[in-house]
């Protein structure tokens, strides 16, 4: 699983006999980078025309393979052979695949159809490596000896291996696949300041991500890492776009003239970053349409919601990550460009966020100092960056129910203990069932690995006492050890976690446990009641067999009465309906229970009533 992605501390210390020649990439959804450093200096490369950002777009055409922007510039005429955001789909599946409109998609759903035959995502990122390779062999003209390539914080392990992939493909030795927002940390040089807490707030164009890092003693930490997969500038983009189409009224348009409209609309999203106001001219697009006008006022109220919706996972993340107070805030992503972006981050955290360096080059050049350091051209600081779990370990409890006992972003390497006991009288075995994500029932949940520990002492429920321990190592080997208290009867279980999620995507299942919190509750809340009536009723059965003489004709029945009830009631889905009968039936026995415990207390004393017992000791 890639769950368990941590960063391995800084490269082994080696004398910079020979400077060697590593680079920094920022393989983005929109737009990819290089950097390296250069006599301390950190220079993001520029291609033959100055420009730096690489359009993430690959075309493959007939007559052979463009990237870049002149890839870009044959999206409108050749939009099946022309893929962009590519990164999107690294290491997805196939239905999210599907999900993209423009491309088509070969058979296997799994590549893109073009006229070079199908193209899977790991191949178009290839290429743009590959570009970037070229880009730095040709200005530098010295051997790269590896490079570090970012990924956002939210990739999984499948979709870490898939740039990996890529970078094989395109003839990289890759250092370390590294976070974004540490890269954006360690380009401000936040790694060798001040200690404190640090938020990044990295709105690109296909991706939101946010991270609170903790700088301590030399070691980066991160604290947590929260965000939309899906929230970046495209969608501004879309607004826009939303915005012509209402305002000139255009109706069914081609699928060339869609993607026209797209570019227009983002290059108009640029400009109001410092216009206050721009004309579109939709004629190229479409004959006979003129001039829209478009006011930055009228953008920041169309794409209000987007915002917002980054500001919950700023929240959520602050909260996720325990802290009380932010020391920086890190701005990075072409997106964060918009003026309105620095307002509300700002306001949210009540503290002005650092914008010194150009947000679009900011992890390229973290990037490359974190490369320039891993390959020894640096003496190694001890850079240690430690990453988190990104989704909750637990096992399943009785009645279906999922036990946290790793909850996510908890920093690894952790160990966890918790106890548990057994649900019926004289279980003797008991399968552990480990299971990863946020959901509260284990049906909605990832089924890691099962094992069962056996040779438990025969006892009444409840009186067992396992222990289960969940330990994460450095290199994010999960090991789940169970023991019993009394025998020391032990069972484990391995998960490697790189195996985890091949198909599987972290964001979706964290979405789908924020969606489903209310509804996750309540089904606990029923389960819960349901194993506390199932237990109720056992228990009163089985004093019943035992010292059902205590009780006269009519209280026998009154009690199974309220026992039937309960179990009626246990069969259906309403929690309230279940209380009332928890309730009643537990009332009903009261007496039972009262009774059978003066006859105990008689047993064990010997005959003596407890009211005699009780009149003694006053005397
Ligand atoms: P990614 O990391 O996803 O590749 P980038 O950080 O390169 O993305 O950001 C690309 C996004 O930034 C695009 O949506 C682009 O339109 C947007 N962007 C770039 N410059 C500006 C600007 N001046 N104003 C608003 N958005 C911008
Ligand atoms: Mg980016």
């Amino acid at each position: 699983m890639a769950l368990l992605q941590i960063a391995e501390p800084g490269a082994v210390a080696q004398e910079p006999a020979s400077r060697k020649l590593a680079l920094g990439i920022d393989l983005g959804t929109t737009n990819s980078l290089v950097a390296h450093v250069s006599d301390g200096d950190v220079k993001v490369l520029p291609d033959g025309s100055g420009n730096v950002c690489l359009p993430s777009v690959v075309h493959f055409g007939a007559e052979g393979t463009l990237v870049g922007s002149a890839a870009e510039a044959l999206a409108v005429s050749a939009p099946h052979d022309t893929i962009a955001s590519a990164k999107r789909y690294l290491g997805r599946s196939r239905e999210e695949l599907a999900a993209d409109s423009y491309t088509k998609l070969a058979e296997s759903g799994l590549a893109f159809e073009t006229s070079q035959g199908p193209v899977t995502p790991v191949e178009v990122s290839a290429a743009l490596l590959g570009a970037l390779r070229d880009r730095a062999l040709s200005s530098l003209d010295m051997p790269i000896a590896g490079a570090v390539i970012t990924v956002p914080a939210y990739f999984d392990d499948a979709q870490r291996l898939a740039t990996r992939q890529a970078a094989e493909l395109s003839g990289l030795n890759v250092l370390r696949l590294l976070n974004e927002p540490t890269a954006a940390a360690v380009a401000y040089g936040l790694d060798s300041g001040e200690e404190g807490v640090v938020a990044v707030y990295d709105l690109g164009g296909g991706t939101f991500d946010v991270s609170i890092l903790r700088l301590e003693r030399g070691v980066f930490e991160v604290l947590a890492t929260g965000g939309d997969s899906s929230l970046g500038g495209d969608d501004f983009d879309q607004r826009i776009v939303t915005l012509l189409r209402d305002e000139a009224s255009l109706h069914s348009l081609s699928v060339a003239q869609e993607r026209a409209l797209l570019r227009c609309a983002r290059s108009a999203k640029e400009a109001l970053t410092i216009a206050s106001e721009i004309e579109v001219q939709l004629d190229s697009i479409i004959s006979g349409f003129g001039a829209v006008t478009v006011t930055r006022q009228a953008f920041n109220s169309a794409c209000a919601d987007l915002v917002n919706r980054s500001l919950d996972a700023c929240r959520q993340c602050v909260a996720d990550a325990g802290v009380s107070q932010i020391d920086q805030i890190v701005l990075v992503g072409g997106s964060t460009r918009m003026p309105i972006i620095g307002e509300v981050v700002a306001a949210l955290f009540g503290k002005e966020p650092l914008n010194s360096i150009d947000p679009d080059r900011v992890v390229a050049m973290g990037a490359a100092r974190q490369a320039d350091l891993l390959i020894g051209n640096r003496d190694a600081e001890d850079l240690l960056l430690l990453d988190v779990i990104p989704l909750s370990l637990g096992v399943e409890t009785y009645g279906g129910l999922v036990e946290r006992i790793v909850p996510r972003n908890t920093t690894i390497p952790v160990a966890r203990a918790q106890e548990f006991t057994t649900a019926k009288d004289g279980q003797t075995g008991l399968i552990v069932h480990v299971v990863q994500g946020e959901r509260e029932r284990v049906e909605d949940c990832r089924s890691l690995a099962t094992f069962e520990l056996e040779g438990i002492p025969p006892m009444v429920a409840g009186a067992a006492r396992l222990e289960v321990t969940f330990q994460v190592d450095a290199d994010g080997l999960l090991e789940v050890k169970a023991q019993e208290a009394t025998t020391q009867a032990t069972a484990s279980v391995v998960v490697k976690p790189a195996f985890g999620l091949a198909e599987d995507d972290i964001a979706t299942m964290l979405r789908a446990g924020y969606e489903h919190a209310s509804e996750d509750m309540h089904a606990r809340q029923l389960a819960e009641a349901k194993v506390e009536a199932e237990q109720l009723v056992a228990g009163i059965r089985a004093a019943v067999t035992s010292d059902g003489d205590l009780l006269s004709g009519t209280e026998h029945e009154a009690l199974m009465t309220a026992v039937n009830d309960l179990v009626d009631a246990s069969q259906g889905n309403n929690i309230e309906s279940l209380r009332k009968a928890i309730e009643v039936t537990g009332r009903a026995s009261e007496l039972l229970a009262a009774r059978r415990m003066d006859r105990s207390i008689k047993s064990a004393l010997g005959g003596i009533s407890v009211a005699t017992l009780e009149g003694e000791a006053e005397s």
